[in-house]
């Protein structure tokens, strides 16, 4: 490999860590990081909490890439891949790869016909431009009451703005935690000063209001949409890399996707995991991180298995929410303690006595030590696991 070039394409945290991994690893050859954005590459999770409530102008990774030897080709974007040739072409002239990491990461969905107001939060630009519309007194109204609507949430109200959420569904978060659980985070967007409406679909949106599809118009200053995101993976059409039906490239256990010597990771990529005997899409950072190492290790010639309990934590409404693993439905859901109390609460979701998930609120303590039990498949006491008092870890079955 000492002569081999590697190309990373995408500069985020999947593809800055992978190419810091390449040369922790020990590659000698050259390691060329692409990204589109003309930043210097930064983190994502602060845009929706430090950076935009103004603790922090930036979230920069403090990354030497020159002296590790990394080549950061910044402002650059990837359009096509021939894998016959090994060759990436990009808007500024072609590159050819011995060994090519798809890192493009995803991007939000925006709200149908892209109406001009309506702000997306997924960039350092992005964040920026949000800020910038949070002054105290303004209208903010937020669509989608998922991990970053929550978020955005959270931050305009710090910052002294009238705050309303909008969400299609009956409950928030509805599209990760079942409904149950959605139901007690409603009372945290009031106690925050926000009003929540759900089952309130967004039909369009004006100038300075947005227009619900039963004909409610609501006055807004700014309007920042928050519904979802998508793999960054339109420019591999026509490439031949087997996407799956998200449009995620479908990258095998290694991380190695349907073309030789081309891999794949972070949010732009799914992969086949045993623990859960799904396919799983990962947009959470630690994917992006742990993800990085692994295909690192197996683009120089390892054969390392990927197949992580995934993890996520958000900040919202003075809470940490942590989450660790992947639940389905028929899953049992076990509470641990009373999400209707100000102190901490949690849920474990369990296949037979094995816990398969575990949703932590400001129980870090309980997170910890329930990611290695999940991890371990160690089988749980029911009654003790759903005892807050008891440590998680000393919950296990006798
Ligand atoms: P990205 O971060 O999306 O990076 C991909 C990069 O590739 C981008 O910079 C993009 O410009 C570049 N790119 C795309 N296409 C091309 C191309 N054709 N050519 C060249 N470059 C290209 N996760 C958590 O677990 N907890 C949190 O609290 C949390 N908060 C978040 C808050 C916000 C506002 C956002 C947006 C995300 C948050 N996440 C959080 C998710 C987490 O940040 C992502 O999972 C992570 O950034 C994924 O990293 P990535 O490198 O795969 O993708």
């Amino acid at each position: 490999m000492s002569e081999q070039r590697v190309v990373v394409v995408g500069a985020g945290m999947a593809g800055v860590q992978t190419a810091v991994a390449l040369r922790e690893l020990g590659h000698t050859g050259e390691v060329l990081l692409l990204g589109a954005e003309t930043h210097r590459p930064y983190d994502r999770p602060p845009l929706s909490k430090d950076v935009l409530l103004g603790k922090a102008e930036h979230s920069r990774f403090e990354v030497d890439y020159a002296g590790m030897g990394v080549e950061l080709l910044l402002g650059r974007r990837a359009l096509a891949l021939d894998t016959d040739a090994r060759s990436l072409a990009t808007d500024a002239g072609t590159l050819r790869y011995d060994r090519l990491v798809l890192a493009t990461g995803a991007h939000p969905i925006p709200l149908p016909g892209r109406p001009a107001g309506a702000q997306l939060l997924r960039t350092h630009d992005d964040a920026v431009a949000l800020k910038a519309s949070l002054r105290p007194g303004a209208r903010i109204v937020v669509v989608g009451a998922g991990w970053i609507g929550a978020e955005a949430a959270t931050v305009a109200r710090q910052l002294g703005c009238e705050v309303t959420v909008l969400e299609a569904a009956s409950v928030p978060l509805a599209g990760a935690l079942p409904a149950d659980i959605g139901e007690r985070m409603r009372g945290w967007y009031a106690e925050a000063g926000a009003e929540l409406r759900t089952g309130a679909a967004v039909g369009g949106v004006r100038e300075s209001s947005v227009l619900l599809t039963d004909g409610t118009e609501l006055a807004a200053d700014a309007v920042v949409v928050g519904i979802g995101a998508r793999p960054e993976t339109g420019w591999l059409d026509g490439s031949g890399i087997a996407l799956d039906e998200r449009g995620a490239v479908a990258a095998d256990d290694r991380l190695r996707t349907s073309a030789p010597d081309v891999f794949a990771v972070g949010d732009c990529a799914s992969f086949p995991s045993a623990r859960y005997a799904t396919r799983l899409t990962v947009h959470h950072w630690d994917n992006a991180l742990q993800g990085a190492k692994v295909a690192a290790a197996n683009v120089l010639g390892a054969d390392e298995r990927y197949d992580p309990v995934p993890y996520f934590w958000s900040e919202q409404f003075g809470r940490m929410v942590q989450y660790a693993g992947h639940h389905r439905p028929g899953d049992e859901l076990l509470w641990r303690g009373d999400p209707s109390q100000a102190t901490g609460w949690g849920a474990l979701w369990l296949r037979g006595d094995t816990p398969v998930a575990l949703l932590a609120v400001d129980r870090p303590r309980d997170l910890a030590q329930g990611r290695r039990l999940i991890e371990r498949a160690t089988p749980l006491d029911r009654a003790r696991a759903a005892d807050p008092e008891v440590q998680l870890k000393a919950a296990t079955v006798a």
